[in-house]
Parts: C-alpha cells; sequence; structure tokens
C-alpha cells in the first residue's frame, strides 16, 4: 500500500506508455525531493520510455532547487496540510493513467499524426485502431483525412500504417495547468500546442515562478490562475467602462 507523508510532500507521478508499445509493464518507484515526496508509477517501453525518464528526472531536479515547504509556511496560515502540496504528473500517452488533468501542472506524451504523400492503398488499418473515429479515407487521391478535434495524438495509426502514408507530424508534450480536485474541482488548462522536453521544462519553471509570486494563503495553482484571470477582466471591464 502506497503511504504518503503528509502535508510537506510535493507530489509527483509519471506513467509511461506510448503508442506502440509492445512491452508494457508497471513498475512504482518512490524517490523524494526537498521538503517533498516524490512519486510516481512508471510504464516501460522498448522505445520512448527513455525520453519519459530523461523528462522525469529534469523537472525533479528542477523542483529540487526550490522550497515548497518554506514557502508555503510564508503563505499558509496554520500548520500545512495535504491540499496545500503543489502537484505534477506526467504522463505518456493520452490514456493519461498518471491523472494529469486534475494537478497543478500535467504533462501528457503526444505523436500527432500527418500525412506524409506516400500513396495509401486504403487497407483501413489506421481506422480500425482508431478509438476516437477520428480517422477516414476517402481524402483527396483516397488519402487518410485526420479529423484533429477528435484526434487525441496517440500516435496509434502512425505505427499501423503499413505504407508509410501517415507519418509522425509534430511529436513531444502536452501541458496542462491548473487543473484540480477539492471542494471546486477543476480539469487543467490545456496550452495550445506541443513542446519539447526543454519548453516544457521551461513552462514548468515559469509556472513555479508565478506560483511563488503570486500564489496566498496556499491557493491552489488553478485558484490563483482564476483569482488572476478575474481580476484582469474586471480591470478591463473598469478600464472600459472609464474610457467610455
Ligand atoms: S487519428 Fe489521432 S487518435 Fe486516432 S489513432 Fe491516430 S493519433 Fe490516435
Ligand atoms: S493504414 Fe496507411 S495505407 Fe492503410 S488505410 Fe490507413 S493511411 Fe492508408
Amino acid at each position: 500500500m502506497r503511504r504518503r507523508s503528509g502535508a510537506q510532500n510535493g507530489y509527483f507521478r509519471n506513467t509511461s506508455r506510448l503508442a506502440g508499445s509492445d512491452f508494457c509493464r508497471e513498475r512504482p518507484l518512490r524517490s523524494r525531493i526537498p521538503g517533498g515526496d516524490v512519486l510516481w508509477g512508471r510504464r516501460m517501453r522498448k522505445t520512448g520510455q527513455r525520453k519519459a525518464e530523461r523528462l522525469v528526472e529534469e523537472v525533479e531536479k528542477l523542483l529540487s532547487g526550490r522550497d515548497f515547504v518554506g514557502f508555503l509556511k510564508t503563505r499558509v496560515n496554520g500548520p500545512l496540510k495535504i491540499h496545500h502540496e503543489f502537484r505534477f504528473s506526467v504522463s505518456d500517452c493520452p490514456n493519461a493513467c498518471s491523472r494529469p488533468q486534475i494537478v497543478d501542472i500535467g504533462i501528457i506524451g503526444a505523436r500527432r499524426p500527418a500525412i506524409s504523400g506516400v500513396p495509401c492503398t486504403g487497407c483501413g488499418a489506421c481506422v480500425a485502431v482508431c478509438r476516437e473515429e477520428a480517422i477516414g479515407l476517402g481524402g483527396e487521391g483516397d488519402a487518410p483525412e485526420i479529423d484533429m478535434d477528435k484526434c487525441v495524438q496517440c500516435g496509434k495509426c502512425i505505427d499501423s500504417c503499413p505504407s508509410g502514408a501517415l507519418e509522425q507530424g509534430s511529436h513531444g508534450w502536452r501541458v496542462l495547468v491548473g487543473g484540480k480536485l477539492g471542494r471546486h474541482p477543476q480539469l487543467g488548462a490545456e496550452l495550445e500546442g506541443i513542446y519539447s522536453g526543454e519548453e516544457v521544462l521551461a513552462k514548468v519553471g515559469r509556472c513555479v515562478d508565478l506560483y511563488f509570486e503570486y500564489s496566498e494563503g496556499g491557493e491552489r495553482f488553478g485558484a490563483m490562475l482564476n483569482r488572476i484571470a478575474a481580476l484582469r477582466y474586471r480591470r478591463k471591464g473598469t478600464n472600459t467602462e472609464s474610457s467610455s
């Protein structure tokens, strides 16, 4: 049974499971950052796993340099509790086993399919493998058509295509910010785009900077973002009124 050691923890969980995996087994791990417990359930695969592991290590290194507990002690009136933790989650695929949608910063692996220009044979393998019904045939020159509104960027269709008509387009990581549970739950808002590992690290660093600068009373990152957005909205309204 997993045990958590209370209010002084940072919380970090990773699953690694990219589409196309034929070797995927769970390996729960446990580690520590100063002032925080670092947990993740890691899943292994032949390829792709190293990138996720490297990202986890880099994020962990970045977090280790920040004093979350010391910061919270200056902001929270009373004892620190588990809901004060700043939470990160990395998931290597859109199955999102580590629940990146409900943490302060969630990171999800993404492989976006692209049409390569190589002729499609019409075998239908990509249609069969797509659980989102996001791909169909009969585009221009019988090319596959992808509905990017439905596509979750799992990359399964790329791996299934025997002809090479589908190829890997942008790939890297999706970034979600401000997710939380509690009395007023909300899913993290996804930043537009797919980011490289370096870009993810820069964004995590920036988010932590913002949190340390603006967070009040031990509020969650999402609550802080909501508060700032509401403030800006109110200010904008006030400015519009005064200028009209
Ligand atoms: S179209 Fe998108 S959701 Fe469907 S298999 Fe391909 S990458 Fe996955
Ligand atoms: S898997 Fe490739 S070759 Fe087969 S229908 Fe899809 S795009 Fe065409």
